[in-house]
């Protein structure tokens, strides 16, 4: 595998590999890598002749009080777990390179980033939408892999890239991957590394509680008295807080107060030993 830190070096190295004839996909990443972000590595191995995974901790994406200089750095380690996974290029900038002095451009997605986390982290998704869009510039992928553990991270990223004319046919096809859990169910995350052996246990109540309210939800109970329960239940368990618990069109993420019959999705954000974590799940009627 090879390492690119700067933008010369990454576009010839693209530039090389593209001449090798065959598609390139791009697994945008933040580093602290676990099965989650390898199984994008496989997925886009599957899908494309050349893989280039970014390892960027992208700092316009956190807000003032979040986790950014805690937020665990490991290139070396990164570097290894992707080479082993067949990765062809490592793009991983230091800031910057990312932003130069004078850096002046945002890129703000509205009605989809506003609710959910757009509501608890504002600027949050203009941080996301400005360095996927840059990502998206400097690789010029044919195919670019997302997870929907981050589920409004990737809503944003598909609408940005239609709004932008970023997309297939034309550019980037945006391909969602399923949820990579732990053995209980938690969903894998950089962050779960902060929880204490005793909140990493009380975690796993999140996925198990957000099944049982999706089955009475699918049982056809009613959605509000269902998602109080939830956040009961979680507060219950240990959890110190619940950001919020929705359940949503899985398009445009509005909130939905009954089941419609389209393709809904129950998401979930909930503060455990000081730690945020997300999830969410699809519901069926
Ligand atoms: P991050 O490094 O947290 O920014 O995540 C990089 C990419 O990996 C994003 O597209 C995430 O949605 C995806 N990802 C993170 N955790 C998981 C997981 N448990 N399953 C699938 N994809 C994930």
């Amino acid at each position: 595998m090879q390492t690119a830190r700067t933008l010369d070096v990454l576009r010839t190295k693209v530039a090389a590999l593209r001449e090798s004839g065959g598609s390139v996909g791009l697994v945008p990443t933040m580093g602290a890598l676990h099965e989650g972000h390898l199984t994008l590595v496989r997925r886009a191995r599957e899908e494309c002749e050349h893989v280039v995974a970014s390892i960027f901790v992208n700092p316009t994406q956190f807000g003032p009080n979040e986790d950014l200089d805690a937020y665990p750095r490991q290139l070396e380690q990164d570097g290894a777990m992707l080479e082993s996974e067949g990765c062809d290029l490592l793009w991983a900038p230091g800031t910057e390179a990312m932003y130069p002095h004078g850096f002046a451009t945002s890129i703000s997605v509205t009605g989809v980033s506003e609710g959910l986390c757009g509501a608890a982290r504002p600027g949050h998704f203009d941080g996301v939408a400005t360095v996927v869009a840059k990502l998206f510039n400097q690789v010029r992928p044919d195919a670019a892999f997302f997870g929907e553990k981050d589920f409004q991270q990737l809503a944003v990223i598909r609408r940005m890239a239609r709004d932008l004319d970023l997309s297939q046919p034309h550019a980037t096809a945006i391909v969602g991957v399923p949820t990579v859990r732990e053995a209980d169910g938690l969903a894998m995350s950089s962050r779960n590394r902060y929880l204490s052996k005793e909140h990493r246990r009380a975690a796993a109540v999140l996925p198990r509680v957000m099944g049982d309210a999706i089955a009475r939800i699918e049982d056809g109970q009613e959605v509000a008295p269902t998602l109080a329960m939830l956040e009961d239940e979680l507060l219950g368990a240990g959890f110190d807080r619940v950001d919020y618990a929705t359940l949503a069109d899985a398009d445009t993420l509005a909130p939905l107060d009954v089941m419609k019959g389209l393709p809904a999705r129950l998401l979930v954000a909930a503060r455990i030993g000081g730690t945020r974590l997300i999830d969410n799940m699809a519901v069926q009627r």
